[in-house]
Protein backbone atom coordinates (compact mmCIF):
# COMPACT_ATOMS: atom_id res chain seq x y z
CA UNK A 1 0.00 0.00 0.00
CA UNK A 2 2.60 2.71 0.82
CA UNK A 3 3.87 4.16 -2.15
CA UNK A 4 7.45 5.33 -1.89
CA UNK A 5 7.53 8.45 -3.90
CA UNK A 6 5.01 9.98 -2.37
CA UNK A 7 5.97 9.31 0.70
CA UNK A 8 7.51 12.33 1.59
CA UNK A 9 4.33 14.24 0.75
CA UNK A 10 1.78 12.49 2.96
CA UNK A 11 1.73 14.31 6.21
CA UNK A 12 -1.41 13.64 7.71
CA UNK A 13 -2.18 10.72 9.20
CA UNK A 14 -4.99 8.47 8.52
CA UNK A 15 -7.64 8.62 11.29
CA UNK A 16 -8.31 5.64 13.08
CA UNK A 17 -12.24 5.42 14.07
CA UNK A 18 -14.18 3.28 16.62
CA UNK A 19 -17.44 2.50 16.05
CA UNK A 20 -19.51 2.76 19.15
CA UNK A 21 -23.28 1.63 20.36
CA UNK A 22 -26.11 -0.35 21.80
CA UNK A 23 -26.17 -3.68 20.51
CA UNK A 24 -28.07 -4.26 17.63
CA UNK A 25 -28.48 -0.45 16.60
CA UNK A 26 -26.37 -1.41 13.83
CA UNK A 27 -22.57 -1.55 14.40
CA UNK A 28 -21.86 -4.07 12.38
CA UNK A 29 -24.14 -3.28 9.31
CA UNK A 30 -22.88 -0.07 9.29
CA UNK A 31 -18.91 -0.75 9.21
CA UNK A 32 -19.63 -4.21 6.64
CA UNK A 33 -21.23 -1.33 4.04
CA UNK A 34 -18.49 1.00 4.40
CA UNK A 35 -16.51 -1.92 3.72
CA UNK A 36 -18.55 -3.20 0.73
CA UNK A 37 -18.97 0.02 -1.21
CA UNK A 38 -15.73 1.43 -1.09
CA UNK A 39 -12.93 -1.33 -0.52
CA UNK A 40 -12.32 -2.52 -4.27
CA UNK A 41 -13.76 -5.98 -5.33
CA UNK A 42 -10.89 -7.53 -5.62
CA UNK A 43 -9.38 -6.54 -2.62
CA UNK A 44 -12.19 -7.62 -0.43
CA UNK A 45 -12.39 -10.80 -2.13
CA UNK A 46 -9.14 -12.13 -0.40
CA UNK A 47 -10.47 -11.12 2.94
CA UNK A 48 -10.89 -14.51 4.54
CA UNK A 49 -8.98 -13.38 7.94
CA UNK A 50 -10.20 -11.56 10.66
CA UNK A 51 -7.69 -8.53 11.05
CA UNK A 52 -10.03 -6.51 13.72
CA UNK A 53 -9.52 -3.15 11.37
CA UNK A 54 -9.73 -2.03 7.75
CA UNK A 55 -8.41 0.85 5.92
CA UNK A 56 -10.72 2.56 3.18
CA UNK A 57 -9.59 5.62 0.10
CA UNK A 58 -11.90 8.45 -0.51
CA UNK A 59 -11.33 10.61 -3.48
CA UNK A 60 -11.54 14.29 -2.59
CA UNK A 61 -11.36 17.32 -4.52
CA UNK A 62 -8.25 18.44 -2.50
CA UNK A 63 -5.77 18.61 -5.25
CA UNK A 64 -2.92 17.96 -2.73
CA UNK A 65 -4.08 15.04 -1.47
CA UNK A 66 -6.74 13.53 -4.17
CA UNK A 67 -6.47 10.34 -2.02
CA UNK A 68 -7.45 10.42 1.66
CA UNK A 69 -7.52 7.15 4.38
CA UNK A 70 -9.72 6.05 6.97
CA UNK A 71 -9.07 3.39 9.19
CA UNK A 72 -11.99 1.88 10.71
CA UNK A 73 -11.50 -0.10 13.80
CA UNK A 74 -14.18 -3.12 13.26
CA UNK A 75 -13.24 -5.64 16.88
CA UNK A 76 -15.95 -7.48 18.08
CA UNK A 77 -18.38 -5.80 20.12
CA UNK A 78 -16.36 -2.98 21.51
CA UNK A 79 -14.60 -5.09 24.36
CA UNK A 80 -11.65 -5.86 22.80
CA UNK A 81 -11.52 -2.02 22.36
CA UNK A 82 -12.49 -1.95 25.93
CA UNK A 83 -9.18 -4.14 26.47
CA UNK A 84 -6.91 -1.92 25.01
CA UNK A 85 -8.29 0.98 26.75
CA UNK A 86 -8.47 -0.59 30.59
CA UNK A 87 -4.02 -0.51 29.52
CA UNK A 88 -3.92 2.92 29.08
CA UNK A 89 -3.46 2.68 25.03
CA UNK A 90 -5.01 4.91 23.03
CA UNK A 91 -6.28 3.50 19.83
CA UNK A 92 -8.84 5.55 18.58
CA UNK A 93 -9.09 9.13 16.74
CA UNK A 94 -12.43 9.15 16.22
CA UNK A 95 -15.54 7.86 17.68
CA UNK A 96 -18.95 7.45 16.22
CA UNK A 97 -21.70 6.64 18.22
CA UNK A 98 -24.29 4.87 16.44
CA UNK A 99 -27.97 5.05 17.71
CA UNK A 100 -30.50 3.21 16.03
CA UNK A 101 -33.61 6.03 15.18
CA UNK A 102 -36.39 3.82 16.06
CA UNK A 103 -34.93 2.98 19.73
CA UNK A 104 -32.99 6.33 20.74
CA UNK A 105 -30.62 6.28 23.75
CA UNK A 106 -30.50 2.87 25.28
CA UNK A 107 -27.33 1.52 28.24
CA UNK A 108 -25.10 0.75 26.28
CA UNK A 109 -25.05 3.86 24.48
CA UNK A 110 -24.90 5.75 27.86
CA UNK A 111 -21.78 3.64 28.31
CA UNK A 112 -20.05 4.15 24.98
CA UNK A 113 -20.73 8.01 25.50
CA UNK A 114 -18.53 7.91 28.73
CA UNK A 115 -15.67 5.86 27.07
CA UNK A 116 -15.79 8.59 24.19
CA UNK A 117 -15.74 11.31 27.37
CA UNK A 118 -12.88 9.30 28.88
CA UNK A 119 -11.00 9.02 26.18
CA UNK A 120 -11.12 12.73 25.48
CA UNK A 121 -11.95 11.87 21.47
CA UNK A 122 -13.97 13.38 19.42
CA UNK A 123 -17.60 12.45 18.60
CA UNK A 124 -19.82 11.75 15.33
CA UNK A 125 -23.49 11.13 16.43
CA UNK A 126 -24.72 8.44 13.57
CA UNK A 127 -28.62 7.93 13.57
CA UNK A 128 -29.21 4.76 12.30
CA UNK A 129 -32.06 3.13 10.63
CA UNK A 130 -33.75 5.82 9.53
CA UNK A 131 -35.67 4.07 6.63
CA UNK A 132 -37.80 2.35 9.42
CA UNK A 133 -40.51 2.93 10.79
CA UNK A 134 -40.85 4.34 13.67
CA UNK A 135 -38.03 6.21 13.27
CA UNK A 136 -37.49 9.13 15.04
CA UNK A 137 -34.11 11.20 14.75
CA UNK A 138 -35.33 14.09 17.06
CA UNK A 139 -36.33 11.97 19.60
CA UNK A 140 -32.63 10.57 19.42
CA UNK A 141 -31.10 13.94 19.60
CA UNK A 142 -33.13 15.29 22.39
CA UNK A 143 -32.77 12.04 24.30
CA UNK A 144 -28.61 12.69 23.49
CA UNK A 145 -29.25 16.07 24.77
CA UNK A 146 -30.12 14.91 28.24
CA UNK A 147 -26.70 12.86 28.47
CA UNK A 148 -24.98 16.07 27.41
CA UNK A 149 -24.47 15.52 23.94
CA UNK A 150 -25.53 18.30 22.16
CA UNK A 151 -25.75 17.66 18.14
CA UNK A 152 -25.06 20.60 15.74
CA UNK A 153 -28.94 21.52 14.98
CA UNK A 154 -29.42 21.26 19.07
CA UNK A 155 -26.84 24.40 19.12
CA UNK A 156 -24.14 22.14 20.33
CA UNK A 157 -20.58 21.09 18.59
CA UNK A 158 -21.54 17.36 17.66
CA UNK A 159 -21.85 16.62 13.88
CA UNK A 160 -24.78 14.33 13.69
CA UNK A 161 -26.00 12.35 10.55
CA UNK A 162 -28.86 10.45 9.67
CA UNK A 163 -28.13 7.03 7.81
CA UNK A 164 -29.40 3.48 6.89
CA UNK A 165 -26.65 1.31 6.94
CA UNK A 166 -28.99 -1.10 5.48
CA UNK A 167 -30.14 1.21 2.41
CA UNK A 168 -26.34 2.70 1.97
CA UNK A 169 -28.16 6.37 2.81
CA UNK A 170 -26.19 9.08 3.61
CA UNK A 171 -22.98 7.16 4.16
CA UNK A 172 -20.46 9.23 1.49
CA UNK A 173 -21.93 12.08 3.66
CA UNK A 174 -20.65 10.51 7.23
CA UNK A 175 -17.48 9.61 5.68
CA UNK A 176 -16.94 13.07 4.63
CA UNK A 177 -17.76 14.11 8.35
CA UNK A 178 -15.35 11.85 9.65
CA UNK A 179 -12.67 13.37 7.03
CA UNK A 180 -13.73 17.47 8.43
CA UNK A 181 -13.38 16.11 12.06
CA UNK A 182 -9.95 14.52 10.97
CA UNK A 183 -9.01 17.65 9.68
CA UNK A 184 -9.43 19.57 12.80
CA UNK A 185 -7.36 17.44 14.85
CA UNK A 186 -4.63 17.70 12.49
CA UNK A 187 -3.04 13.87 12.90
CA UNK A 188 0.75 14.16 11.76
CA UNK A 189 1.90 11.16 10.05
CA UNK A 190 5.57 10.38 12.73
CA UNK A 191 7.19 7.99 10.03
CA UNK A 192 10.62 8.86 12.14
CA UNK A 193 9.81 7.74 15.36
CA UNK A 194 10.93 3.85 16.03
CA UNK A 195 8.15 2.29 15.20
CA UNK A 196 5.24 1.40 17.74
CA UNK A 197 1.85 1.18 18.13
CA UNK A 198 -0.94 -1.71 20.00
CA UNK A 199 -2.08 -4.92 19.28
CA UNK A 200 -5.88 -5.23 18.46
CA UNK A 201 -6.06 -9.16 18.14
CA UNK A 202 -3.91 -12.24 18.60
CA UNK A 203 -4.63 -15.94 17.63
CA UNK A 204 -3.26 -19.38 16.53
CA UNK A 205 -3.35 -20.24 13.22
CA UNK A 206 -2.99 -24.24 12.80
CA UNK A 207 -0.55 -23.63 9.33
CA UNK A 208 0.92 -19.98 10.10
CA UNK A 209 1.62 -20.23 14.07
CA UNK A 210 0.70 -17.27 16.15
CA UNK A 211 -0.79 -13.89 14.40
CA UNK A 212 -1.14 -10.66 15.76
CA UNK A 213 -2.87 -8.13 14.07
CA UNK A 214 -1.50 -4.56 14.96
CA UNK A 215 -2.32 -1.17 14.56
CA UNK A 216 0.79 0.86 13.47
CA UNK A 217 0.60 4.18 15.48
CA UNK A 218 4.06 5.79 14.82
CA UNK A 219 7.11 4.80 12.51
CA UNK A 220 7.20 2.11 9.94
CA UNK A 221 7.11 -1.65 10.53
CA UNK A 222 9.23 -3.74 8.67
CA UNK A 223 9.39 -7.32 7.35
CA UNK A 224 12.77 -8.98 9.37
CA UNK A 225 12.42 -6.50 12.66
CA UNK A 226 11.97 -7.98 15.85
CA UNK A 227 8.81 -6.58 17.26
CA UNK A 228 8.13 -6.58 21.12
CA UNK A 229 4.75 -6.75 22.76
CA UNK A 230 4.76 -7.32 26.43
CA UNK A 231 7.04 -9.91 27.04
CA UNK A 232 6.95 -11.62 24.18
CA UNK A 233 9.61 -11.08 21.14
CA UNK A 234 9.07 -12.04 17.88
CA UNK A 235 11.15 -11.59 14.44
CA UNK A 236 8.46 -10.70 11.64
CA UNK A 237 8.03 -13.37 9.46
CA UNK A 238 5.81 -11.71 7.12
CA UNK A 239 3.25 -9.57 7.13
CA UNK A 240 -0.14 -8.77 5.49
CA UNK A 241 -2.49 -5.75 5.28
CA UNK A 242 -6.25 -5.87 6.26
CA UNK A 243 -7.07 -7.34 2.74
CA UNK A 244 -4.51 -10.32 2.74
CA UNK A 245 -2.17 -8.67 0.45
CA UNK A 246 1.96 -9.75 1.57
CA UNK A 247 3.81 -5.79 2.40
CA UNK A 248 7.09 -5.08 3.64
CA UNK A 249 6.54 -1.90 5.33
CA UNK A 250 3.04 -0.79 7.04
CA UNK A 251 2.85 2.74 8.20
CA UNK A 252 1.09 5.14 10.85
CA UNK A 253 -2.90 4.10 11.18
CA UNK A 254 -2.03 0.90 9.13
CA UNK A 255 -3.63 -2.44 10.24
CA UNK A 256 -1.76 -5.29 9.76
CA UNK A 257 -1.31 -8.89 10.42
CA UNK A 258 1.98 -10.05 11.67
CA UNK A 259 3.25 -13.46 11.52
CA UNK A 260 6.28 -15.04 13.55
CA UNK A 261 5.52 -14.79 17.05
CA UNK A 262 6.44 -17.79 19.58
CA UNK A 263 3.22 -16.89 21.76
CA UNK A 264 -0.07 -14.80 21.24
CA UNK A 265 0.84 -11.38 22.03
CA UNK A 266 -2.39 -9.90 24.49
CA UNK A 267 -5.11 -7.80 22.91
CA UNK A 268 -4.29 -3.98 23.99
CA UNK A 269 -0.23 -4.44 24.46
CA UNK A 270 1.65 -1.56 23.33
CA UNK A 271 4.57 -2.92 20.81
CA UNK A 272 8.09 -1.64 20.16
CA UNK A 273 9.90 -2.09 17.00
CA UNK A 274 13.62 -3.15 17.10
CA UNK A 275 16.43 -4.23 14.80
CA UNK A 276 18.14 -6.29 17.07
CA UNK A 277 16.79 -9.40 19.12
CA UNK A 278 19.32 -7.81 21.92
CA UNK A 279 17.24 -4.40 22.13
CA UNK A 280 14.11 -6.59 22.14
CA UNK A 281 15.39 -8.71 24.88
CA UNK A 282 16.18 -5.61 26.53
CA UNK A 283 12.21 -4.07 25.98
CA UNK A 284 10.89 -7.45 27.83
CA UNK A 285 12.74 -7.64 30.30
CA UNK A 286 11.21 -4.23 31.00
CA UNK A 287 7.61 -4.73 30.24
CA UNK A 288 7.81 -7.40 33.15
CA UNK A 289 5.47 -6.95 35.00
CA UNK A 290 3.90 -9.10 38.29
CA UNK A 291 0.13 -8.91 36.62
CA UNK A 292 -0.95 -12.35 35.38
CA UNK A 293 -0.56 -13.42 31.43
CA UNK A 294 -3.95 -11.82 30.68
CA UNK A 295 -4.26 -8.78 32.48
CA UNK A 296 -8.03 -8.22 31.79
CA UNK A 297 -8.73 -10.88 34.10
CA UNK A 298 -9.35 -9.49 37.43
CA UNK A 299 -9.51 -12.71 39.55
CA UNK A 300 -7.48 -15.21 37.79
CA UNK A 301 -7.14 -16.24 41.89
CA UNK A 302 -9.88 -14.61 43.66
CA UNK A 303 -8.68 -13.52 46.79
CA UNK A 304 -9.92 -15.43 49.78
CA UNK A 305 -11.65 -13.24 51.87
CA UNK A 306 -14.70 -14.14 54.33
CA UNK A 307 -17.39 -13.90 51.67
CA UNK A 308 -14.83 -15.63 48.80
CA UNK A 309 -14.34 -18.39 51.16
CA UNK A 310 -17.79 -19.05 51.51
CA UNK A 311 -18.58 -18.71 47.44
CA UNK A 312 -19.31 -21.80 45.89
CA UNK A 313 -16.93 -22.16 42.92
CA UNK A 314 -17.00 -23.21 39.47
CA UNK A 315 -13.95 -23.99 38.30
CA UNK A 316 -13.60 -23.05 33.88
CA UNK A 317 -10.85 -23.69 31.45
CA UNK A 318 -11.93 -21.03 28.73
CA UNK A 319 -10.96 -21.51 25.20
CA UNK A 320 -11.53 -19.39 22.32
CA UNK A 321 -10.40 -18.70 18.94
CA UNK A 322 -8.43 -15.86 19.21
CA UNK A 323 -7.40 -13.38 22.89
CA UNK A 324 -10.08 -10.98 21.42
CA UNK A 325 -12.93 -13.14 21.56
CA UNK A 326 -11.30 -14.83 25.30
CA UNK A 327 -11.74 -11.56 26.36
CA UNK A 328 -15.28 -10.54 25.04
CA UNK A 329 -15.94 -14.09 26.46
CA UNK A 330 -14.18 -13.07 30.14
CA UNK A 331 -15.76 -9.29 30.34
CA UNK A 332 -19.69 -11.22 29.26
CA UNK A 333 -18.83 -13.56 32.14
CA UNK A 334 -18.27 -10.91 34.69
CA UNK A 335 -21.70 -9.64 34.08
CA UNK A 336 -22.72 -12.27 36.17
CA UNK A 337 -22.77 -11.12 39.60
CA UNK A 338 -23.36 -12.88 42.97
CA UNK A 339 -22.58 -13.25 46.25
CA UNK A 340 -23.03 -17.22 46.66
CA UNK A 341 -21.71 -18.54 43.84
CA UNK A 342 -18.89 -17.66 41.22
CA UNK A 343 -16.68 -18.83 38.32
CA UNK A 344 -12.68 -19.45 38.76
CA UNK A 345 -10.91 -20.18 35.54
CA UNK A 346 -8.14 -22.23 35.64
CA UNK A 347 -6.62 -21.73 32.41
CA UNK A 348 -7.28 -19.50 29.67
CA UNK A 349 -5.85 -20.42 26.70
CA UNK A 350 -6.73 -19.52 22.83
CA UNK A 351 -6.46 -22.41 20.33
CA UNK A 352 -8.80 -25.60 19.64
CA UNK A 353 -9.50 -27.83 23.00
CA UNK A 354 -6.52 -30.14 24.03
CA UNK A 355 -6.08 -33.09 26.11
CA UNK A 356 -4.01 -30.77 28.18
CA UNK A 357 -7.10 -28.74 28.34
CA UNK A 358 -8.89 -31.43 29.78
CA UNK A 359 -6.49 -32.57 31.90
CA UNK A 360 -6.37 -28.71 34.10
CA UNK A 361 -10.35 -29.68 34.49
CA UNK A 362 -9.91 -32.95 35.63
CA UNK A 363 -7.48 -31.12 38.01
CA UNK A 364 -9.68 -28.63 39.64
CA UNK A 365 -12.71 -30.32 38.89
CA UNK A 366 -13.66 -28.08 36.88
CA UNK A 367 -15.10 -28.00 33.32
CA UNK A 368 -14.31 -26.81 29.89
CA UNK A 369 -15.72 -23.99 27.87
CA UNK A 370 -14.91 -23.37 24.07
CA UNK A 371 -16.01 -20.04 22.39
CA UNK A 372 -15.81 -20.79 18.47
CA UNK A 373 -13.28 -23.92 18.74
CA UNK A 374 -13.39 -27.51 18.27
CA UNK A 375 -12.11 -30.24 20.25
CA UNK A 376 -9.66 -32.43 19.75
CA UNK A 377 -10.39 -35.90 19.24
CA UNK A 378 -8.06 -37.02 21.68
CA UNK A 379 -9.28 -34.43 24.01
CA UNK A 380 -12.54 -35.62 23.65
CA UNK A 381 -11.65 -39.45 24.50
CA UNK A 382 -10.26 -38.36 27.75
CA UNK A 383 -13.50 -36.05 28.51
CA UNK A 384 -15.78 -38.89 28.09
CA UNK A 385 -13.84 -41.26 29.85
CA UNK A 386 -13.15 -39.31 32.57
CA UNK A 387 -16.72 -37.11 32.58
CA UNK A 388 -15.93 -34.09 31.83
CA UNK A 389 -17.87 -31.54 30.54
CA UNK A 390 -17.00 -29.88 27.54
CA UNK A 391 -19.21 -27.53 26.17
CA UNK A 392 -18.80 -25.21 22.99
CA UNK A 393 -20.44 -22.04 21.83
CA UNK A 394 -20.48 -19.44 18.56
CA UNK A 395 -22.46 -17.37 20.36
CA UNK A 396 -21.58 -15.22 23.61
CA UNK A 397 -24.97 -14.91 24.66
CA UNK A 398 -25.47 -19.19 25.00
CA UNK A 399 -21.94 -19.65 26.53
CA UNK A 400 -22.61 -16.78 29.22
CA UNK A 401 -26.39 -18.33 29.80
CA UNK A 402 -25.06 -21.55 29.96
CA UNK A 403 -22.39 -20.51 32.84
CA UNK A 404 -25.34 -18.60 34.33
CA UNK A 405 -27.34 -22.37 34.66
CA UNK A 406 -24.59 -23.82 35.71
CA UNK A 407 -24.08 -21.50 38.47
CA UNK A 408 -27.32 -21.23 39.30
CA UNK A 409 -27.17 -24.93 39.87
CA UNK A 410 -24.39 -24.07 42.76
CA UNK A 411 -26.71 -21.87 44.53
CA UNK A 412 -28.60 -23.58 47.37
CA UNK A 413 -32.09 -23.99 47.08
CA UNK A 414 -34.63 -22.06 48.62
CA UNK A 415 -36.64 -24.15 51.47
CA UNK A 416 -40.54 -23.09 51.41
CA UNK A 417 -42.27 -23.99 54.18
CA UNK A 418 -45.46 -24.37 55.61
CA UNK A 419 -47.45 -25.34 58.50
CA UNK A 420 -49.49 -28.51 58.13
CA UNK A 421 -50.62 -29.02 61.67
CA UNK A 422 -50.25 -29.04 65.53
CA UNK A 423 -49.55 -31.90 68.40
CA UNK A 424 -50.68 -32.22 71.45
CA UNK A 425 -48.04 -35.25 73.72
CA UNK A 426 -50.16 -37.32 75.35
CA UNK A 427 -47.89 -40.16 76.55
CA UNK A 428 -43.96 -40.75 76.01
CA UNK A 429 -42.21 -44.11 75.69
CA UNK A 430 -38.86 -44.55 74.50
CA UNK A 431 -35.59 -42.83 74.35
CA UNK A 432 -32.42 -43.29 73.00
CA UNK A 433 -30.06 -41.54 71.15
CA UNK A 434 -31.43 -41.22 68.03
CA UNK A 435 -34.94 -41.19 68.12
CA UNK A 436 -38.00 -40.65 70.72
CA UNK A 437 -41.52 -42.29 70.93
CA UNK A 438 -44.46 -40.39 71.96
CA UNK A 439 -47.65 -40.21 71.54
CA UNK A 440 -50.18 -37.68 70.69
CA UNK A 441 -53.15 -36.14 69.26
CA UNK A 442 -53.79 -33.83 66.11
CA UNK A 443 -55.50 -30.93 67.47
CA UNK A 444 -55.28 -28.74 63.68
CA UNK A 445 -55.03 -29.37 60.35
CA UNK A 446 -53.07 -32.91 59.59
CA UNK A 447 -49.32 -34.17 60.18
CA UNK A 448 -47.11 -36.34 57.91
CA UNK A 449 -44.48 -38.71 57.69
CA UNK A 450 -41.30 -37.14 56.54
CA UNK A 451 -42.49 -33.65 58.06
CA UNK A 452 -40.53 -31.41 60.19
CA UNK A 453 -41.21 -30.91 63.63
CA UNK A 454 -40.27 -28.31 66.59
CA UNK A 455 -41.56 -29.27 69.73
CA UNK A 456 -42.88 -26.44 72.64
CA UNK A 457 -42.91 -26.13 75.83
CA UNK A 458 -44.27 -23.22 77.58
CA UNK A 459 -44.56 -21.34 74.13
CA UNK A 460 -40.44 -22.13 73.95
CA UNK A 461 -38.95 -24.17 71.28
CA UNK A 462 -36.66 -26.95 73.07
CA UNK A 463 -36.54 -29.27 70.07
CA UNK A 464 -36.33 -29.45 66.30
CA UNK A 465 -36.56 -32.91 64.55
CA UNK A 466 -38.87 -34.80 61.78
CA UNK A 467 -41.25 -37.67 61.92
CA UNK A 468 -38.81 -40.98 61.46
CA UNK A 469 -42.17 -42.53 61.54
CA UNK A 470 -45.82 -42.35 61.88
CA UNK A 471 -48.49 -44.60 63.08
CA UNK A 472 -52.45 -44.44 63.47
CA UNK A 473 -53.89 -47.49 65.61
CA UNK A 474 -50.47 -49.27 65.36
CA UNK A 475 -50.29 -49.25 61.57
CA UNK A 476 -47.78 -46.86 59.66
CA UNK A 477 -49.67 -44.26 58.23
CA UNK A 478 -48.51 -41.85 56.14
CA UNK A 479 -50.50 -39.01 57.40
CA UNK A 480 -53.11 -38.26 60.28
CA UNK A 481 -55.38 -35.65 60.32
CA UNK A 482 -57.27 -33.28 63.04
CA UNK A 483 -58.84 -35.21 65.86
CA UNK A 484 -57.13 -38.49 65.37
CA UNK A 485 -54.01 -40.07 67.77
CA UNK A 486 -50.92 -40.77 66.06
CA UNK A 487 -47.86 -42.60 67.27
CA UNK A 488 -44.67 -41.11 66.34
CA UNK A 489 -40.72 -41.89 66.03
CA UNK A 490 -39.20 -38.49 66.65
CA UNK A 491 -35.81 -37.74 64.98
CA UNK A 492 -33.89 -35.18 66.38
CA UNK A 493 -32.23 -33.26 63.26
CA UNK A 494 -28.40 -33.38 63.58
CA UNK A 495 -27.07 -30.06 65.14
CA UNK A 496 -30.35 -28.74 66.68
CA UNK A 497 -31.40 -28.56 70.16
CA UNK A 498 -33.09 -31.75 70.85
CA UNK A 499 -34.54 -31.98 74.87
CA UNK A 500 -36.54 -34.70 75.85
CA UNK A 501 -40.01 -34.40 74.43
CA UNK A 502 -42.83 -34.49 78.08
CA UNK A 503 -46.25 -34.77 77.95
CA UNK A 504 -48.04 -31.88 77.38
CA UNK A 505 -45.38 -30.48 74.86
CA UNK A 506 -46.89 -29.08 71.35
CA UNK A 507 -45.48 -30.29 68.01
CA UNK A 508 -45.52 -27.88 65.21
CA UNK A 509 -45.50 -29.70 62.05
CA UNK A 510 -43.89 -28.16 58.47
CA UNK A 511 -43.60 -29.45 55.78
CA UNK A 512 -40.25 -28.40 53.89
CA UNK A 513 -40.26 -28.11 49.69
CA UNK A 514 -36.81 -27.11 48.00
CA UNK A 515 -36.96 -24.86 45.67
CA UNK A 516 -34.42 -24.16 42.38
CA UNK A 517 -32.72 -20.82 42.47
CA UNK A 518 -31.33 -19.26 39.15
CA UNK A 519 -29.18 -16.41 38.73
P1 LIG B 1 -24.73 -4.21 16.15
O1 LIG B 1 -25.09 -5.14 17.27
O2 LIG B 1 -24.78 -2.78 16.59
O3 LIG B 1 -23.48 -4.55 15.43
O4 LIG B 1 -25.95 -4.32 15.11
P2 LIG B 1 -26.00 -5.01 13.68
O5 LIG B 1 -25.16 -4.30 12.70
O6 LIG B 1 -25.75 -6.46 13.85
O7 LIG B 1 -27.49 -4.73 13.29
C1 LIG B 1 -28.57 -5.27 14.02
C2 LIG B 1 -29.75 -5.49 13.10
O8 LIG B 1 -30.21 -4.26 12.59
C3 LIG B 1 -29.40 -6.36 11.90
O9 LIG B 1 -30.49 -7.20 11.63
C4 LIG B 1 -29.22 -5.34 10.78
O10 LIG B 1 -29.50 -5.87 9.52
C5 LIG B 1 -30.22 -4.28 11.18
N1 LIG B 1 -29.84 -2.95 10.68
C6 LIG B 1 -28.64 -2.35 10.78
N2 LIG B 1 -28.67 -1.13 10.20
C7 LIG B 1 -29.92 -0.97 9.72
C8 LIG B 1 -30.59 0.09 9.02
O11 LIG B 1 -30.04 1.12 8.69
N3 LIG B 1 -31.90 -0.10 8.74
C9 LIG B 1 -32.57 -1.23 9.08
N4 LIG B 1 -33.85 -1.32 8.75
N5 LIG B 1 -31.98 -2.24 9.71
C10 LIG B 1 -30.67 -2.12 10.04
Amino acid sequence: MAENTKEKTIKARPPVVVVLGHVDHGKTKLLDTIRKTKVAEKESGGITQHVGAYQIDIATSDKRQAIKRITFLDTPGHEAFSAIRSRGAKIADIAILVVAADESVKPQTKEAIKIVEAEKIPLIVAINKIDKEGANSQKVKQDLAAENILVEDWGGKVPSIEISAKDNRNIPELLEMILLVAELEELKEDTDSPASGVIIESRLDKRRGYLASVLVQKGIVKLGDWIVAGTVIGKIKSMEDFAGALITEARPSQPVLITGWPSAPNVGKIFAVTDSKEKASRIAEDNVDLTPLFLFIKEPMPEISESTAKKRILNLVLKADFSGSLEAVDSALNTIKSEEVGYNVVRYDIGNITEADVKSAIHSNGQIVGFRVNTEESAQKIADKESVKISSFDVIYDLVEYIRKELGGLLEPEIERTQLGRLKVLATFKKDARSQIIGGKVMSGKITRGGIVEVFRNGTKIALGKIGQLQQNKADSSEVKEGQEAGIRFDPLPNQPSQEIKEGDILEVYEEKKIERTL
